[in-house]
């Protein structure tokens, strides 16, 4: 379903943050992205969002190249793709309720749906009652549980999350990582870039290992393994 094959990425400073990269991941894995900081794991989330483009190499999703979309492809292939930043990337002024049903809107869902939806996620996301509060006064942690329901309101086939777990103390990632167990058991395909050792060695799920632009390992059901 995600395949990259000799995928490199080389930015305008010289900067090879991706190097020779080839990864198959089929419908319905959960995917760790671990290793280094400067490791290229935000790169190659960007690349497989299509947010950029590799600089060599082909990226295919559900069998096509990613790279060669017209432009209502390229808003079909965002349609079946929920993003996690690690800046949240939120709107900050705007209501939990109004964060999330942003993301229908945007594909143009009926206002009922919305209406019914949205408070279905939110309660997944432990976050009932709170539809009306102004995102800024959330928690870290509530910000990215509010985050996390954006992505996946729309029923994507994919969540790639970047560090979603960034600065949340180990109780709350946890908790967020028991979303995301759920989201994949529901068959929605998780890529998630990660370098929270503790949470990889809980979870043992299928580990990526980048090392300056490299994949160094790719273990079925991985610890933390640099
Ligand atoms: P990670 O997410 O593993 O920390 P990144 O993908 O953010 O790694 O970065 C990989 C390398 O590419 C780093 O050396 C980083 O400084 C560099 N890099 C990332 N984004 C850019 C950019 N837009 N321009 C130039 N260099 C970049």
């Amino acid at each position: 379903m995600i395949q990259t094959v000799n995928v490199s990425k080389i930015y305008k400073t010289g900067m090879i943050a991706l190097d020779d990269i080839n990864i198959q991941v089929q419908a319905g894995e959960f995917v760790f992205l671990t290793g280094a900081s400067g490791a290229g794991k935000s790169t190659l989330i960007r690349l497989l969002f299509r947010e950029e483009l590799p600089s060599a190499g082909k990226i295919f999703i559900a069998g096509r190249n990613i790279d060669r979309l017209s432009s209502k492809q390229r808003l079909i292939l965002r349609r079946n793709i929920g993003i996690i930043f690690q800046d949240f990337r939120l709107l900050e002024k705007s209501s939990v309720f109004n964060n999330v049903a942003f993301a229908m809107k945007a594909l143009e869902k009926p206002w009922v749906e919305i209406k019914r939806r949205v408070p279905e996620v939110l309660e997944k996301m432990g976050l009932s009652g709170r539809e009306k509060e102004l995102v800024q006064h959330l928690s870290g942690g509530e910000q990215q549980r509010v985050a996390v329901a954006r992505a996946v309101v729309n029923k994507p086939h994919i969540v790639f999350a970047d560090e979603p777990t960034g600065d949340l103390d180990p109780q709350t990632s946890w908790g967020l990582m028991q979303v995301f167990k759920q989201i994949n058991l529901e068959g929605t395909t998780v890529v998630m870039a990660t370098h929270d050792k503790e949470i990889v060695n809980l979870m043992q799920n299928r580990v990526l290992v980048l090392d300056k632009g490299r994949l160094i390992k790719d273990e079925a059901k991985g610890g933390w393994a640099l």
